[in-house]
């Protein structure tokens, strides 16, 4: 069984790589390193399993072999990055879902988007059950990241419906865990950075804004499963477990030994107020459920951070 992973070099692309390779699986890794690091893939680099190809997945994918899945994970994912490549975030969540869709179509493989929570925008219910249609500043800043990804989430259902294509949709709440770049922006780097060189930690507004965290094992199971499942509509796949950002961020100190102090800042416009998965439906349907706690997570990450940090070359900037 082959499968094409385009985002292969990202965070979860390269998790998601792994996995796959583990259950025997060949991968060919597609990235245009935009915001991935062949750093990422290198374990892999001589496994005959693994081909990384380095290319834009909005340009048409010319791919010889057959291919049995192809998992589409390419885009920008941290606020950060998305504001700073909005056209990129916009073009590959809607010319590179075409792109990998027509290439599923013409292998008849099985095709998986890697969607997002921010589908629901700032929601006004919660927690966020799949059927939840969302409320989305279409024109704010972050419109770029969750509009492509509604847009991607259209095409799939559309490639579905109108050319019988085999599609899946995961919805992916914020996830953690190594492999996240230091300087990506996203809480967890900025606070586990900040801790361990004794910055202070920025914690925007004022810090009451919940978000659930899920460990990256955890979402990677919950992905494959869908992938083995017969469902076409979106799956929500996180951790229930909700938490404010400043408890998150007070975690984080005590687990670095840490004493720096928290420095609030203006909280970016249109961000979420609660963020919390209801996971009822990949309960019954995919038998899954996140198994690694907020602690061990943190744990497993901090260790990760840790050697990262002690590499000359990382700043912050
Ligand atoms: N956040 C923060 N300080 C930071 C980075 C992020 O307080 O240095 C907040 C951010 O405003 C949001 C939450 O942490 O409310 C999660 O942000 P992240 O960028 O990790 O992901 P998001 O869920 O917004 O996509």
């Amino acid at each position: 069984m082959r499968a094409v992973v385009t985002g292969g070099a990202g965070f979860l692309g390269s998790h998601l790589c792994d996995a796959m390779i583990a259950r025997g699986w060949s991968i060919v890794c597609v990235d245009s390193l935009l915001t991935g690091a062949e750093e990422n893939i290198q374990h892999l680099a001589n496994d005959s399993r693994f081909a990384f190809v380095r290319h834009d997945v909005c340009e048409s994918l010319d791919i010889r072999e057959p291919v049995d899945a192809v998992l589409h994970f390419a885009s920008p994912a941290s606020p950060d990055d998305y504001l700073k490549f909005p056209i990129e975030t916009l073009e590959v969540g809607s010319l590179g879902t075409f792109r990998a869709l027509d290439l599923a179509r013409s292998k008849r493989a099985r095709f998986l988007m890697a969607s997002t929570s921010e589908c629901y925008g700032d929601p006004e219910v919660s927690p966020q059950p799949e059927a939840y249609w969302g409320h989305v500043n279409s024109v704010g800043p972050r419109s770029v990241y969750d509009e492509a990804k509604r847009f991607s989430e259209a095409v799939t259902m559309a490639y579905h419906r109108k050319h019988g294509v085999d599609t899946r949709i995961v919805r992916i709440f914020n996830t953690y865990g190594p492999r996240m770049r230091l300087n990506d922006g996203r809480a967890l780097p900025n606070f586990l950075y900040q801790a361990l060189s004794g910055q202070p930690i920025t914690v925007y507004g004022d810090g009451k804004q919940t978000r659930s965290f899920c460990y990256v094992s955890d979402l990677i199971d919950g992905i494959l499963r869908l992938l083995d499942s017969d469902e076409h509509l979106p799956v929500n796949i996180g951790n229930p477990h909700e938490i404010t950002i400043l408890e998150f961020a007070e975690r984080i100190r005590t687990l670095t030994r840490g004493q720096a102090a928290f420095l609030f800042r203006p909280l970016p416009q249109d961000d979420p107020k609660r963020r919390q998965p209801d996971i009822t439906k990949a309960r019954k349907l995919l038998d899954w459920e996140p198994k690694v706690t907020l602690d061990e997570g943190l744990r497993l990450t901090l260790d990760y951070f840790q050697k990262k940090f002690a590499e000359p070359r990382v700043s912050s900037s």
